[in-house]
């Protein structure tokens, strides 16, 4: 472990090593350590939905193509249980290739960390960094590594922990856990994503390979008596829930759970210190944004470093500059996620009624649509 660098990233999931790579060829000294002894376990499993924004970033840092399978995104349908409305989100109508991409995480994480071992950046494996505080004109980190702790300065630290470290302030507890699952169905997904909203939460099936990945959110009970169900019933209760627009379900594998709820920092800022991706902002799986949301922290993170002075790295201007330029994109994300999530998690009957008329508005106006969907693809500046 080196104990200066210009600037030290905490965390080497797919947040910081984006940003490891977005400033690879800089004349900045990079050091980033992750608390994964073997990088070839990935810190999560799940699959992820990437923006055609995100693909655009992947693919200028040569990592899209390492990627193992990507699923296109091509249609997303909304609907939800019991009521009429239904919107159809289309790539043809953005004139895009596709509205998104289903990708595996781990795959992701593995093809980000095969493009930085060719790189000039230092990873540090095994390396868990525990404390980061402000020294005069630094960051000082405290990193324990087999045992043995190391302080380690930087101009600027990065925390890209996921948040992992008690910067963070619980803003909301949805009491309601993510159950996710591979299945197949009767039907082929012709690129088709579908987002179901029950009163017991979203539920949304992605296209990935020839099946989808399933994201089921319900109460936390709920979650857990449906872990345990046998597959055939675990399959009849999902068809009871998802309808049949794709057919019967035909198989499950892989089930698991997470706890969800909003998280975010106050200040993503403190002198000499950054927090970027679910280190700042933890958000629902619902509109699949949290990785999209973090890729853009690191871009434009990235851009303000490579126009800084070495001597202003971590200064007050630079991280105001920074905060100010991501400040519209990641409120936006809060607040559409976590509106997304109270407006539509419930059975009150008004709130049912105006659904399914704000869904049939969805569908029946282009313009409102068209800003819903570059939003989703390409965040705040759409
Ligand atoms: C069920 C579910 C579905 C989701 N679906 C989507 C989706 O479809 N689309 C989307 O955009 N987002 C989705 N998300 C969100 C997405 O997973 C996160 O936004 C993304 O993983 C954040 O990446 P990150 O690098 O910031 O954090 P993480 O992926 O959590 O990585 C953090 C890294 O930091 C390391 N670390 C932790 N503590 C320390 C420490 N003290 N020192 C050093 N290293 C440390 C960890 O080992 C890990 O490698 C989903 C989330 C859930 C729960």
């Amino acid at each position: 472990m080196r104990e200066h660098s210009d600037i030290v990233i905490a965390g080497g999931g797919p947040v910081g090593t984006t940003l490891a790579l977005l400033l690879a060829d800089s004349d900045c000294s990079i050091q980033l350590l992750e608390a994964r002894a073997d990088l070839a376990r990935p810190a999560h499993r799940r699959t992820l939905a990437l923006s055609y924004g995100s693909r655009l970033i992947l693919e200028r840092l040569g990592v899209w193509s390492g990627i193992g399978e990507v699923t296109p995104i091509t249609t997303i349908h909304i609907s939800q249980r019991g009521g009429l409305g239904m919107a159809w989100l289309r790539a043809t109508e953005e004139k895009l290739p596709a509205l998104g991409y289903v990708v595996d995480y781990a795959e992701l994480d593995a093809a980000l960390h095969a493009r930085l071992r060719d790189s000039a950046v230092a990873v540090v494996s095994g390396a868990r960094v525990d404390e980061v505080r402000v020294a005069s004109g630094y960051a000082m980190l405290k990193a324990s590594r087999a045992g043995v702790v190391t302080p380690v300065t930087a101009r600027l630290a990065v925390v890209a922990d996921g948040g992992a470290a008690t910067t963070q302030r619980v803003s909301r507890d949805y009491d309601q856990h993510a159950l996710i699952a591979s299945v197949t169905t009767e039907l082929p997904h012709n690129g088709c994503a579908h987002e179901r909203f029950t009163p017991d939460g979203p539920a949304a099936l992605l296209p990935q390979g020839a099946g989808f990945a399933l994201v089921w959110t319900a109460g936390p009970a709920r979650v857990q008596a449906l872990l345990a169900l046998p597959d055939a019933e675990f399959l009849r209760a999902l068809q009871q829930h998802f309808g049949d627009r794709v057919g019967r379900f035909l198989s499950v594998a892989q089930r698991a759970s997470f706890p969800l709820g909003l998280r975010y920092a106050a200040q993503v800022t403190r002198p000499h210190t950054v927090l970027i991706g679910n280190a700042a902002q933890m958000l629902h799986p619902v509109a699949g944004q949290g990785f999209n949301l973090g890729l853009r922290d690191a871009w434009e993170l990235a851009a303000r470093i490579r126009t800084s002075t070495r001597e202003a790295l971590g200064g007050a201007a630079m991280l105001a500059a920074y905060t100010s330029a991501r400040r519209l994109d990641t409120r936006g994300g809060i607040f559409f996620t976590d509106l997304l999530v109270r407006l539509f998690s419930n059975d009150n009957a008004l709130l049912h009624h105006g659904r399914s008329v704000g869904l049939a508005a969805l569908q029946a106006l282009p313009p409102v649509k068209r800003f819903v969907a570059r939003r989703m693809i390409f965040g705040a500046r759409g």
